[in-house]
């Protein structure tokens, strides 16, 4: 069996055009703020992309730039001064903050009908007792995919790999709110390959180049890879061995050009929400 290769660059340019579309006949256009603390090159990379894809679908979209010494105190008082200028529907504190600062208590400073990246506590909580409000960007965009690839949810054997608070946990009450059988594993369970072969639907997302074998796989899976990991010689890699498994499932997500356009389209789906929610 050779797998579907599932393109996410094209299921998230089309997710974008249609909130690009949405916008287009609103009387105001939906604002984002990003906030960047310190120069991680990584995060350079992808708030640049991010505001460049608001821009693009009509979003009113500007990076905040703080230096690596910003007291957590100073960023606090910028994230109140965000939650309270009634243009900026959406905030978003870019990850990793320098270390002298604790991610939490930012996290939970930021308005929570404002928190379009999903992890203020009030929202992880609202995703867990399986009510509305804004999900973290990732796994959102990974059930984007699933649907693109037409995988049947309800009563699927569904194995998450993974149970951060980013990915992993949200991953997994998106697939339970989709009726699917989840199981979650991680660093502790006991036999990870034949937990994986059970999976109809398997998401990795653990941060481990290629560590998930083709022979972990189920003949017909569909996989959805999380991962994205630089190897010493530069390549990036997903958390699965792609060739080999693309022998045995039925789809399979590249590394790059899988999850990772879907992230930014669900930030833009996310900032969207919460503007017309706030003016309802
Ligand atoms: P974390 O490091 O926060 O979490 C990793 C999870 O994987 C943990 O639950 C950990 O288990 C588990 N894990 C680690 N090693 C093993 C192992 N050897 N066996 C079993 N389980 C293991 O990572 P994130 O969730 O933030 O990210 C995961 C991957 O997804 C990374 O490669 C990251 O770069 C990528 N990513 C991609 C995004 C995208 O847009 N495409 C966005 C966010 C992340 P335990 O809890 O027991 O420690």
């Amino acid at each position: 069996m050779s797998a579907r290769i599932i393109d996410g660059k094209a299921v998230a340019a089309t997710l974008r055009q249609q909130i690009a579309a949405r916008v287009a006949v609103l009387a105001f256009r939906p604002g984002l703020r990003v906030v960047r603390v310190g120069d991680d090159p990584a995060s350079g990379v992808y708030v640049r992309n991010k505001d460049k894809a608001a821009l693009e679908a009509g979003f009113d979209s500007a990076t905040l730039h703080l230096p690596a010494n910003t007291t957590q105190a100073a960023l606090l008082g910028v994230v109140a001064g965000l939650n309270s200028e009634g243009s900026v529907d959406g905030i978003l504190v870019q990850l990793p903050l320098p270390a002298h600062i604790d991610a939490d208590a930012v996290i939970a400073a930021v308005d929570p009908a404002k928190d379009v990246d999903g992890f203020h506590p009030l929202n992880a909580g609202r995703l867990a007792a399986g009510q509305p409000g804004l999900v973290p960007c990732t796994p959102k965009g990974v059930m984007h995919l699933l649907r693109a690839a037409g995988a049947a949810l309800p009563g699927a054997r569904a194995v998450v790999l993974g149970r951060s608070r980013i990915v992993g946990r949200p991953m997994a009450q998106l697939l339970l709110a989709a009726d699917c059988t989840v199981t979650v594993v991680h660093s502790h369970t006991r036999d990870l390959p034949a937990e994986c072969r059970r999976a109809e639907i398997l998401v990795a997302a653990i941060g481990r180049p290629e560590m998930v074998r083709g022979d972990w796989l189920a003949e017909g899976a569909i996989v959805i890879d999380v991962g994205i990991n630089r190897l010493p010689d530069g390549r990036l890699v997903g958390d699965v061995a792609f060739a080999e498994a693309a022998r045995r499932a039925e789809a399979l997500t590249p590394v790059p050009g899988g999850v990772g356009p879907l992230t930014i389209a669900c930030l833009l789906e996310n900032t969207l929400d919460a503007a017309l929610a706030r003016r309802a």
